[in-house]
């Protein structure tokens, strides 16, 4: 499925700046890798280092050679959206001295992120620390809402408290927008399937694009799991965004949408255990269900094949 980036894009790019009151970039140049973190939190970090005064660098978007890149420049028992952290790193190198890699302990108070991404600064140490210093924060809303964060990240920085106020507004704002952005509502022409998955493979416009762009060549909408709600307390899984997967799969009614398909990765450990529980949560409902696994090597044509089977299936279900 990496052969060629498809017509779906969302409307922000999630990196991209929009401080409104853009300051001069006076404080250095910051490198931001689009991947993992650029996902999860949209707009939020490019646009908190452009309102304090930084040039952001971003790395770009996912294309097919950043992903044989990855293959070439992880470590091979990483997932894929790992490896494409490393390939976004690798792409910012002579452009920066500094990058920007935040240590994501829980990004919904309540629950706890995957413990790969709590070790992401040590381990870009370990592999770039030649060729970076690693600007790092930890993003814990167990302990303190993500705007606290960034407060405390731009005083760690020398700005005053009411810069760091205006930038986290800022970001802040940005990051509402682009989630909302994200977020599709039914399309008309028709039941849609839905897209589920972790937010750095469903926003990502390389990953999710191309099952869209099939769908859409099928003649059925597809359209993407939003991001902007918290995952109800009680549930059978503590992973945060595998608890937004389960609880999207609950809400899914299906006199409204005609099937879910969920993009995961190979080797998730997090899916792995989470996905007993996505498929009884949409036979629960009565709603068909696929996985998709990314990895380097997915192929464009299998994915056809796959989705178009699912398609035919869903479709004759319903005769
Ligand atoms: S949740 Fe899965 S895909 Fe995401 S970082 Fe963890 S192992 Fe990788």
């Amino acid at each position: 499925m990496m052969h060629a980036r498809q017509g779906f894009s969302l409307k922000h790019d999630p990196v991209a700046g929009s401080a409104p009151w853009l300051a001069p970039a006076v404080r250095g140049a910051i490198g931001i890798p689009q991947a993992l973190f650029a996902y999860m939190y949209p707009g939020l970090w490019t646009t908190f280092f452009e309102a304090l005064g930084y040039a952001v660098v971003a790395s770009g978007p996912t294309t097919r050679q950043r992903i044989e890149r990855a293959g070439l420049v992880s470590e091979t028992e990483h997932c894929l959206p790992v490896k494409l952290l490393d390939a976004h790193l690798d792409a910012l190198t002579g452009r920066v001295k500094r990058v920007f890699v935040p240590r994501i302990l829980s990004t919904r108070r309540g629950f706890i992120a995957c413990p790969k991404l709590g070790a992401l600064p040590d381990a870009v140490r370990a592999r770039f620390g030649d060729r970076f210093d690693v600007l790092t924060v930890d993003v814990d809303e167990n302990k303190e809402p993500v705007r606290k964060t960034l407060g405390r990240l731009a005083r760690r920085l020398g700005a005053t408290a009411r810069e760091g106020r205006r930038a986290a507004d800022d970001a802040e704002t940005a990051m509402r927008r682009t989630r909302f952005d994200g977020a599709v509502t039914p399309a008309e022409s028709g039941k849609p399937y839905v897209l589920l998955g972790h937010p750095y493979n469903v926003l990502d416009p390389y990953l999710s694009g191309p099952v869209l762009h099939i769908l859409e060549r099928l003649g059925v909408p597809g359209v993407r799991m939003a991001f902007d709600s918290a995952p109800q307390p009680g549930g059978p899984l503590q992973w945060d965004s595998c608890a937004l997967i389960y609880d999207a799969l609950q809400a899914l009614d299906p006199a409204r949408y005609a099937g879910a398909i969920h993009l995961s990765s190979f080797s998730c450990g997090c899916d792995s255990i989470a996905e007993p529980f996505f498929r009884d949560a949409a036979q629960a409902r009565g709603l068909p269900s696929m996985v998709l696994c990314l990895d380097e090597h997915a192929s464009l044509t299998g994915l056809e094949t796959r989705i178009e089977a699912f398609v035919d299936t869903v479709s004759g279900a319903a005769l």
